[in-house]
């Protein structure tokens, strides 16, 4: 499969190029020149398939023969080696719990993927590539675990100081090895902005060949349709029209779905839910891109002002506004509306929802007021035992904290800290 750049389009690059620049040299995202169509025999049939092999038939055709098929086999086979269960939660609301992973978020199987997919093309190579990658929460657990020990890769996190939770902090500061954690004062936007400014230094990139894992490579982005066509597998014999709300922050999730949809998967509609940093929702309303600066809320991982991955959405509908409203709706929540739906679930349902679950979950149940008769499911993206100091107080005894997570907390945190100054970090990271 060949990439554009959403740049430039005339810059061409194989899947390798794509997954190993991260972003084009323009600073573009990259897109696939073609997207894939399933046989309308395979949607149908999708639950009589194994997830494992429905994945490789998903993923193959944007990789081709780049990665022959006995290793694409295995890489999948680690990526998708936990369960990803759908709870009904009240009639027509079902959660679809992506949080059983190493880190206890679904961020895991991106991650996953593309270490399995760096480390393939990496292997035998003499220069170390660094994944350098700016974290809101939880891509840095998940990218500090999938990549603990890929030979020939080294890892770089950047974390807003004081903005991601105790737990999500020690997952991404105590592995040690190829894992370095970085500190900055500031927030997520301005570890975003430096991880870009870096990708476009050829002066340090000629001295330290640098690569993304936020979820604009596409190693990370394109494996999280899985979910969407696991989901589908799980509801299919319903006969209603099924829509999907997710909880949205940087919009790579949401994206991939979209892209599974455009594939042949027949999801009915897409609810994109955010917190109160609702530059998507507000464009939907306006047609105006306008960001604001991020404004810390409950669901941490969601803080994004200008989603990276919203332009892959408008390039998937060529700007065609009616198409892509009348596939996606967004809408945005305030923290005490957050709350408040954890606690009411909890109450009735006696199921406990994570800060990022229940924004999903309120982004469904306002399109089903609206729209009744549909089936909805909304994306469950994070254990709340990594929430539990924003849970609301009555919550917080009814989270167990599995085993292996408690042992983290032991652990002595490593990381560097600095300033929101793309000058400090060039000079680490040529000295490094
Ligand atoms: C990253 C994250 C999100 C947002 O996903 P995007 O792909 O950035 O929109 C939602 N929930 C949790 C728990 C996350 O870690």
């Amino acid at each position: 499969m060949q990439y554009y750049s959403l740049q430039n389009h005339q810059h061409r690059a194989s899947f390798r190029e794509a997954v190993i620049q991260g972003l084009a040299p323009d600073k573009g995202l990259y897109f696939p020149l073609e997207i894939p169509k399933l046989d309308k025999d395979f949607a149908e049939r999708l639950e009589e398939y194994d997830p494992l092999y429905i994945a490789r038939k998903v993923i193959q055709p944007f990789i081709g023969d780049e990665i022959p098929e006995h290793h694409l086999k295995q890489i999948i086979r680690d990526t998708l080696s936990f369960p990803f269960p759908l709870r009904e939660i009240e009639e027509n609301v079902y959660a679809l719990e992506l949080f059983h992973g190493p880190t206890l978020a679904f961020k895991d199987v991106g991650a996953r993927f593309m270490a399995g997919c760096l480390g393939y093309f990496r292997r035998g190579n003499e220069k170390p590539v660094t994944v350098l990658v700016a974290t809101s929460g939880d891509t840095g657990g998940a990218v500090a675990q999938g990549f603990h020990h890929v030979p020939g890769v080294e890892v770089v996190i950047l974390y807003p100081s004081g903005k991601v939770s105790e737990l999500q902090e020690k997952q991404l500061t105590t592995l040690g090895g190829n894992i370095h954690a970085l500190e900055i004062n500031g927030t997520f936007d301005d570890c975003q902005r430096m991880v870009k400014t870096a990708f476009l230094d050829a002066e340090l990139q000629a001295q330290r060949p640098l690569t993304s894992a936020n979820s604009i490579n596409v190693a990370r982005w394109l494996p999280q349709m899985f979910y969407y066509f696991m989901a589908y597998r799980k509801v299919k014999h319903w006969h209603k029209e099924t829509v999907i709300s997710v909880p949205s922050g940087n919009f790579g999730n949401i994206c991939a779905g979209m892209m599974a949809a455009a594939m042949g998967l027949p999801v009915y509609h897409f609810i994109a839910a955010t917190n109160v940093n609702d530059t998507v929702p507000r464009y939907l309303q306006n047609g105006r891109y306008e960001p604001h600066s991020a404004v810390p809320t409950l669901s941490n991982a969601m803080d994004v002002a200008d989603p990276s991955n919203f332009v892959r959405i408008l390039q998937l509908f060529a700007g065609n506004e009616r198409a892509l409203k009348a596939s996606l709706s967004a809408y945005s929540f305030t923290d005490k509306e957050t709350a408040a739906a954890m606690e009411a679930v909890f109450r009735e349902h006696q199921y406990l929802m994570d800060p990022h679950g229940a924004v999903g979950y309120l982004g469904l149940k306002q399109y089903l007021r609206q729209h009744p008769g549909h089936t909805g499911i909304f994306l469950e993206t994070a254990h709340p035992v990594k929430f539990t100091n924003v849970l609301p107080e009555g919550l917080r005894a009814g989270v167990d904290m599995p085993e292996r997570i408690q042992q983290l907390f032991h652990l002595q945190k490593t990381a560097v800290r600095m300033d929101a100054d793309y000058a400090q970090l060039k000079d680490w990271l040529m000295q490094a």
